[in-house]
C-alpha cells in the first residue's frame, strides 16, 4: 500500500520585480488551499533567464511575502541552482530523439508558415535535419497532434492541441538559458507538488508542462488556475503593464482585497483586524468552490 498523499502547494515568482496585487492572488490561493487542507506550502524562485532578473528581487519578493504574514515549508529553492539538472534532462531527451536542434530565427518560421507577429507556432522544419556544425540553435521538444488532457480544479476539462498551440516549443534557448515550461515542468514534479495554483494567464502553459513531465517519465500534479487581476484598461496586472508593488505597512487591507477578488466571504470587521486574525479566518473558511472562473471585477 502506498502511503496517503499530503497535500503540497508552491508559489513560484520570478525575479523580475517586486510583487503586485495579480501575485498577491496567486500567492493567496495556492497557500489557503494547501493551509486549508493542512498541507506544505513551498516557495520556488523561477530565476533562470537573467536578461530578465532585476537585482535584489528575490530578497524583496521574500521579504514581502515574509511581512504579509506567509510562512512556508522548508528551504527555498532557487531553480539557477538546477542548472545541471536541467541540462542533463534535455540531453537525455535529445539522446531519445524527442527534442531537436532548431536553428530557424523567428523571422524565418513567420515567413515560411506565413504566421503573422504573435507567439509563432512551429511545425517542425528542423526535426529530421541533421545536426549543424553551427552552435547557434535551440532546442525544441517534438510535440503531436494528440490532444492534451487534464481536468483543472477551476477551469475545468482541458483538451490542448499542444501542436496547433505552440508546435515543438523551446526548451533550451539560443543563448543557452533554459525555458520556462522546462524547468517549471520538472521541478513541479521532482518536488512533489500535488496540486498547482496559480493565475490563468498560465493556463496554456500547462500542456506544454504536462508534456515536458511525461516525456520525462516525471509525475505530473493536478492544476488549479484562478482568475486573473486586470487593471482598469482590461490589461493583466503584471510587471509589463507597470502595476503598483504591493507594501508591507498595506498587508491587512490588500489581503481582505485579494480574499474579496477570490470570491471568498471575510467580515467586513476583519478590515481593521491585525495580520494574524485575519490569516486565521481566512484558513480556516477557505472556499475554493467559491472562487470566480474569471476575474469578479471587483474594486
Ligand atoms: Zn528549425
Amino acid at each position: 500500500m502506498s502511503m496517503p498523499k499530503i497535500y503540497r502547494g508552491r508559489f513560484a515568482p520570478s525575479p523580475t520585480g517586486p510583487l503586485h496585487f495579480g501575485s498577491l492572488i496567486a500567492a493567496v490561493g495556492s497557500y489557503l488551499q494547501a493551509k486549508h487542507q493542512q498541507g506544505e506550502w513551498l516557495i520556488r524562485i523561477d530565476d533562470i533567464d537573467p536578461p530578465r532578473e532585476k537585482k535584489g528581487a528575490a530578497i524583496d519578493i521574500l521579504t514581502t511575502l515574509e511581512g504579509f504574514g506567509f510562512e512556508w515549508d522548508s528551504d527555498v529553492l532557487y531553480q539557477s541552482n538546477k542548472l545541471q539538472r536541467y541540462q542533463e534532462a534535455v540531453n537525455d531527451l535529445i539522446k531519445q530523439q524527442l527534442a531537436y536542434p532548431c536553428s530557424c530565427s523567428k523571422k524565418s518560421i513567420l515567413k515560411k508558415t506565413g504566421q503573422t507577429e504573435g507567439e509563432v507556432v512551429y511545425p517542425g522544419f528542423c526535426r529530421d535535419k541533421p545536426l549543424e556544425k553551427s552552435p547557434e540553435y535551440s532546442i525544441r521538444l517534438r510535440c503531436s497532434s494528440e490532444h492534451i488532457h487534464f481536468d483543472d480544479t477551476i477551469q475545468g476539462k482541458q483538451a490542448i492541441n499542444l501542436e496547433k498551440l505552440k508546435g515543438d516549443f523551446v526548451i533550451q534557448r539560443r543563448d543557452h538559458h533554459f525555458s520556462y515550461q522546462l524547468a517549471t515542468g520538472i521541478d513541479d514534479a521532482e518536488q512533489g507538488i500535488t496540486e498547482v495554483v496559480r493565475g490563468a494567464d498560465l493556463l496554456d502553459c500547462t500542456a506544454c508542462q504536462l508534456h515536458v513531465q511525461r516525456m520525462l517519465n516525471l509525475p505530473s500534479p493536478h492544476y488549479c488556475h484562478l482568475p486573473v487581476a486586470l487593471n482598469d484598461a482590461g490589461q493583466k496586472l503584471s510587471k509589463q503593464s507597470h502595476a503598483t508593488p504591493i507594501v508591507t505597512k498595506n498587508s491587512v487591507v490588500l489581503l481582505y482585497k485579494a480574499l474579496k477578488f477570490l470570491g471568498q466571504k471575510p467580515p467586513a470587521h476583519l478590515m481593521n483586524a491585525n495580520q494574524e486574525e485575519l490569516w486565521c479566518w481566512a484558513k480556516t473558511h477557505w472556499r475554493l468552490d467559491f472562487v470566480p472562473k474569471i476575474n469578479p471585477n471587483i474594486n
